[in-house]
């Protein structure tokens, strides 16, 4: 009898991470390959049957779920553009061209979206009813889930906390959108700043374990802008619970305690009462669990 479990991918700009994935969110058999995210089609398609290799072909259902960089349109399975973290086309044919290479069908979505179905079904947001989960590492990624479910837009866009222009008066973000958060409140743009102001920095970490007067205020402003762009999701979406990830939320307590003193600030206190603002659970397996769990749902959908 075949062990119940479906095959999960995670892309990023650096690794492919792999694993087959229970139903309930078991991880079994881990992989991680070079994603050759930055060295178009080929590279990206040999990398996942590098990985495919690596974990040894299918054995459970045949689905696998499939996360990655940029906006994906559920309905088409369309790749909108995930540049510059993965270099494809615009308007890439991702799903069919997975399915292809697999013989599966699969799940495809945006990374930060499979994270926080993860943690929201089997990490820190067990339990709640609406949870956003928001991934502060180079820049801010974020999903949301509503009763269980992902709330992906009409056109796979939800989500896109980093671009909301709240308007600060900070550095320019590259997608164009003036006042985004993101230049302030990511680790790249935290890094940048810190070196411009003569604090040795490669990323967020060393700005938040640095003693050097500067970086006081730096990781103060940080805060204010992930605040100012997490106080908007929630009055929109009344959460029970923020969780927070990524590799900048290895700072702990140092982020969280002064994020929950801030959002005390930009939220309606009868929206502020109960919610919960927390860390992460799954670390760097969250993608991967929830494109497990993406797949799982395909398979008790009806065949569109
Ligand atoms: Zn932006």
């Amino acid at each position: 009898m075949h062990e119940s479990v479906v095959l999960a991918f995670d892309m990023g700009g650096t690794d492919l991470k792999c694993a087959r994935v229970s139903k309930d969110g078991d991880v079994r058999g881990f992989k991680s390959v070079p994603s050759r995210a930055l060295e178009g089609e080929a590279g990206i398609f040999a990398a996942v049957r590098a990985a495919l290799d690596a974990i040894g072909g299918p054995l459970g259902p045949a689905v696998a779920g499939f996360g990655c960089p940029g906006i994906t349109v559920p309905e088409t399975g369309v790749l909108v553009d995930a540049r510059p973290n993965v270099q494809l086309p615009l308007d890439f044919p991702m799903r069919a061209k997975l399915e292809a290479l697999t013989g599966l069908r699969v799940a495809l979505d945006n990374d930060a979206n499979m994270a926080a179905l993860a943690e929201h079904r089997v990490g820190a947001g067990r339990g709640a009813r609406v949870s956003i989960t928001v991934t502060v590492g180079t820049g801010i990624g974020a999903g949301i889930v509503v009763n269980d479910a992902l709330m992906r837009g009409a056109h796979g866009g939800a989500g896109e906390l980093g671009h909301m222009p709240v308007g600060l008066d900070g550095p320019a973000c590259g997608c164009g959108v003036p006042g985004c958060g993101e230049p302030l409140a990511g680790g790249a743009g935290l890094a940048a700043q810190a070196r411009a102001a003569g604090i040795e920095a490669q990323g967020a970490r060393e700005v938040f374990e640095s003693a050097h007067p500067k970086a006081a205020y730096l990781r103060e402003r940080m805060v204010d802008a992930l605040a100012r762009q997490l106080g908007c999701a929630v009055q929109l979406l009344d959460p029970d619970v923020i969780i927070v990830g990524g590799g900048v939320s290895q700072a702990g307590e140092a982020l969280l305690s002064p994020l929950r003193r801030a959002l005390d600030r930009y939220v309606l206190t009868a929206n502020r009462r109960h919610l919960r603002v927390v860390s992460a659970q799954l670390g760097e397996r969250a993608g991967v669990i929830g494109a497990g769990l993406a797949a799982w749902d395909l398979l008790a959908a009806p065949r569109s």
